[in-house]
């Protein structure tokens, strides 16, 4: 069992033993750093301490050698996904089991998991998960560093019933609320496949809304449809997902109130068209699933030319998507036109500030985590180089990366 274990650890130069903070001091250099806000520090040298930046500068002739020397690969910050679903997987019938424990727990335990690996070896060290109940245990056992894994911000849920009057409809975020949820996921909308019209009233998305305000927990609203999008950003929802046929008009509208824009245009549906033999989507659900592709391409246009526009990273990832994250930002600068640099940045500090992580995650600065990873080549110039992760460090520990 040894041998077995030392080879996986080799294969995968995975540290061992597991994840206990790693309390000297580390330092790490190679040829540039991009801080998550813009900057390019090139030679770049950062040191870290009991889990925090302490330092991040060009590194000083003659220095001795860094504990990870990373030659010609780029450091940043770990990214932050902020639309995830870990308790999404394929089980071993290969039917997708949505954010649901079935009856074989260790199944379902390890296959939340092995999302949760996944997405951290590809670079992502927190996640926003949009959200189930089992996110509860995987939170504490990432952020325990029991097991490998991103940090994670949960709903524990989704409110979706247009039945509830809005009285009702507080009592359910007071209820996630008191299940320790970091923030609020409704649904203002059916699904793309469906058509995305709008599904909660107006009155019902301000009761949500306002109600999860007053308790200073954040409100992420699924919203397909213009209207939608329009009553969501109205209602001082903190964040719009999707939003795939809002018009200028929503995306000016979003701009004006500082609601927060995370569209998703390069994984989620491709992936479910790659894997319809699994998902088993009717032939009318997967062609309208494909042919929203183009129109959030024009879409997201749109959007990175609106002034003000806050746009983040977010995929949407579900099962066999986990561990792509990055294919939504490769795809935003090929079919979207945003430049490399505005990706790196939605991934980064735009995505930290957006989930109120700003003074601890999102950037290269001394004082914050230790949320580092390194890619080889320089993802400035090439965004494709984010593929190729070869050091990942979430709160100082490092999952990936040779000394
Ligand atoms: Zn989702």
């Amino acid at each position: 069992m040894r041998s077995v274990i030392a080879a996986v650890a080799a294969a995968t130069i995975i540290a061992i033993p597991a994840f206990a903070q790693q309390d000297t001091t580390i330092t790490i250099h190679a040829a540039r750093a991009l801080d998550g806000r813009g900057a390019t520090i090139n030679n770049a040298l950062i040191t870290v301490r009991d889990g925090k930046i302490v330092s991040i500068a060009p590194a000083k002739a003659g220095a001795p050698r860094a504990t990870y020397e990373l030659g010609s690969a780029t450091i940043m910050p770990g990214m932050i996904d902020a639309h995830v679903h870990p308790g999404w997987y394929v089980d071993r019938t290969g039917t997708v089991q949505h954010s649901r424990v079935t009856a074989h727990l260790t199944e379902s335990a390890l296959a939340m998991e092995g999302n949760l690996y996944a997405t951290l070896m590809a670079g992502v060290t927190t996640i926003q998960s949009v959200g189930g109940p089992e996110d509860f245990d995987l939170r504490d056992a990432t952020e325990r560093h029991v097991v490998p894994g991103p940090r994670i911000l949960t709903s524990m849920g989704q409110i979706n019933n247009p039945k509830l009057t809005p009285d009702s409809l507080r009592a359910v975020v007071r209820g996630y609320k008191a299940q320790g949820a970091d923030l609020i996921k409704l649904f203002a909308s059916a699904g793309l496949g469906s058509g995305g019209a709008q599904t909660l009233s107006d009155e019902q998305i301000q009761a949500i809304c306002s109600e999860a305000t007053s308790l200073g927990l954040r409100t992420v609203v699924h919203a397909i449809s213009a209207a939608s999008v329009r009553a969501s950003t109205l209602a001082g929802c903190t964040e719009i997902e999707h939003g795939m046929f809002a018009t200028q008009a929503e995306l000016t509208l979003m701009a004006e109130h500082g609601t927060i824009y995370d569209p998703q245009i390069g994984l989620v549906l491709q992936n479910y068209a790659e894997h319809n033999d699994t998902y088993k989507f009717t032939d009318a659900a997967i062609k309208t699933l494909t042919d929203a592709i183009p129109v959030g391409n024009a879409m997201f246009k749109l959007a990175i030319a609106t002034p003000g526009l806050k746009i983040i990273f977010g995929t949407d990832a579900v099962a066999l998507a986990h561990g792509h994250n990055v294919e939504e930002l490769v795809h935003r600068v090929h079919d979207g036109g945003q430049k490399p640099m505005d990706a790196i940045i939605s991934a980064t500090s735009a995505c930290a500030n957006a989930l109120k992580l700003g003074d601890r995650l999102g950037s290269l600065t001394p004082g914050l985590d230790a949320d580092i990873i390194a890619v080889a080549g320089d993802p400035s110039k090439q965004i494709e180089a984010l593929r190729n992760v070869t050091f990942v460090m979430r709160t100082g520990v490092v999952y990936k990366g040779s000394k």
